[in-house]
């Protein structure tokens, strides 16, 4: 599939019935003056379920300026997922949608066909910025479906025995996020109290993939650092997590994608033609819309032949 005209990463679920927790360490990547860790994809391990990207950005605080600054992008065939721990995101896209992303709540952007959108900090804003921005690739019956936005103000939280799980995505235990997908997943952000264990119960046809965001944890023996993604394999009915001082952990999952994806810079398709004529409408000012409420112009498309790093905090 891969062609040396377009310099996309094809994306493969590799599965695994091992019950061993594999680790993969992130690595630091500089989006203008934010630095953030790119956990997903890594080398080796290029997604989790349908989740093909995921950036940890902060914690930062800051005393001016915007530290989150992401012009008018385009994006096709995946939703964006922003999770947000402190601080405040705009979020303005071509459809015309505005919304304030905050903690406790969580804005999902299906790209369908194509959609573009700008990611800023609010002019009034708390002075911090931490959270994390998750890709899922839409499934081929699904990825030219109209592109959508949706803002849920309030994700479910469930109390559970030594923490408790707050699901932006999909479904834990017995909560579901209202937020729109179109196929099997789980997001969530746990959290588990000082001094306590928690077990998780899970679908034993998920494989799952965790990252610490702050405080300690430890899962059956392996103690987490951070920005290192840890890897659950399928045939799993719990988790146990331990923590001494209190801790905060992303937690995503889905069955293994059985399909290849082609990920470059904002898009994530099948054929390296796809890419071509996304990226070429882009530049044309075609298929993508306006994005109005960024004040500045849209980001360039890399050329083809290059890898491009997906782009960061999109
Ligand atoms: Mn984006």
């Amino acid at each position: 599939m891969p062609d040396d005209r377009v310099a996309a990463e094809p994306c493969t679920a590799l599965g695994g019935l091992n019950q061993d927790i594999e680790a993969y360490p992130g690595r630091e990547v500089k989006l203008g003056e934010l630095s953030v860790a790119r956990v997903l994809p890594v080398r080796d391990r290029r997604l989790v379920g349908p989740w093909c990207f995921l950036d940890r950005f902060g914690p930062h605080a800051f005393g001016g300026g915007k530290p989150m600054d992401v012009a008018p992008h385009p994006h096709i065939g995946l939703q964006t997922v922003t999770w947000l721990l402190e601080g405040e995101v705009v979020h303005d896209d071509s459809l015309g949608f505005e919304a304030i992303g905050r903690p406790g709540t969580v804005n999902v952007m299906t790209a369908g066909t194509g959609i573009a959108h700008a990611e800023q900090t609010p002019r009034l804003n708390s002075g911090r910025l931490s959270g994390a921005q998750l890709w899922v690739a839409l499934p081929d019956g699904e990825r030219h479906a109209a592109p959508r936005f949706d803002h849920v103000a309030d994700v479910p939280t469930i109390e559970l025995r030594g923490g408790l799980a707050q699901v932006f995505s999909g479904t834990l235990a017995d909560a579901t996020s209202p937020a729109h997908h179109y196929s099997p997943l789980v997001g969530a952000e746990l959290r588990v109290h000082a001094s306590e264990r928690l077990t998780l119960g899970v679908d034993r046809t998920f494989e799952h993939a965790a990252l610490l965001l702050d405080g300690d944890i430890a899962a059956e023996g392996t103690v987490f650092a951070p920005h290192v993604l840890y890897y659950f394999g399928t045939g799993r009915s719990e988790v146990t997590f331990e923590s001494r001082h209190g801790a905060r952990l992303l937690w995503i999952g889905g069955p293994p994608f059985g399909e290849t994806i082609l990920m470059w810079w904002n898009f994530v398709a099948r054929t390296p033609d796809e890419i071509a004529r996304a990226r070429a409408d882009w530049e044309a000012g075609l298929r993508f819309g306006t994005v109005k409420g960024y004040d500045g112009p849209p980001l360039a498309a890399p050329p083809l032949a290059r890898f491009a790093r997906p782009n960061p905090v999109s």
